[in-house]
């Protein structure tokens, strides 16, 4: 059974240190992950194209030209043809004109996702970890914000389930637990394979 696994998530929740243990768990396993880092496939193509300095700018570009991005990243992961990808990205981005969303129908339709995987932090732990980033240029966030974030994830999630008929998964990443987090993925998705 061959597996597309859309991770998402808001920035600071942990999807890539989750990714990362997902990855080791399996690897223990002897089972080979592809990974797509959606926002690093993207940044490739803005640094030859729009001299995109780092992954935080790409949000500012106009959205005709993150669109370009977006699509040509579809198209690259939609070559990947081994048995199981993960495509660690987000529901939506938060852009100068407001939430744009990361999987529209045209995304959906050329990843064509087994899986969509909601990972979900407290409010507080998010803000947290958004503050103590310093690799990161993230726009400032209050709780309130963040609030309003999570509910536009819930909403998409289900919205991007319905479109590609594929289950929505939510596993909480508490703090310290990144590895239960993605144990709770794997374990979600063993079935009779
Ligand atoms: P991340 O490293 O996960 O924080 O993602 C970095 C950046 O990549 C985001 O801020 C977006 O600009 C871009 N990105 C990631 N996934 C998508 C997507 N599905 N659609 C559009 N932009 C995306
Ligand atoms: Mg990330």
């Amino acid at each position: 059974l061959r597996r597309v696994i859309v991770i998402v998530g808001i920035p600071g929740v942990g999807k890539s240190t989750v990714v990362e243990k997902l990855i080791e768990i399996r690897k223990k396993d002897g089972k080979i992950t592809r990974v797509a880092n959606y926002g690093t496939v993207m940044l490739e193509e803005a640094t030859r194209i729009f001299n995109v300095k780092s992954r935080d700018e790409m949000r500012k570009l106009p959205i005709d030209s993150q669109k370009k991005l977006q699509i040509d990243a579809a198209k690259k992961i939609e070559s990947y043809h081994e048995d199981f990808i993960i495509v660690d990205t987000h529901l939506f981005i938060s852009t100068k004109e407001g939430f744009w969303p990361g999987m529209p129908v045209d995304v959906l339709q050329a990843l064509r996702p087994t899986n969509i995987v909601l990972l979900s932090a407290d409010s507080d732990v998010v803000l947290r970890r958004r503050q103590s980033d310093a690799t990161r240029e993230r726009d400032p966030s209050t709780k309130r914000s963040i609030e309003n974030e999570r509910s536009a994830a819930i909403t998409l999630l289900y919205a991007s389930s319905l479109y590609c008929s594929c289950p929505a998964l939510i596993v909480t990443n508490e703090e310290e637990r990144s590895e239960e987090a993605a144990r709770g993925i794997l374990k979600a998705l063993e079935s009779s394979n």
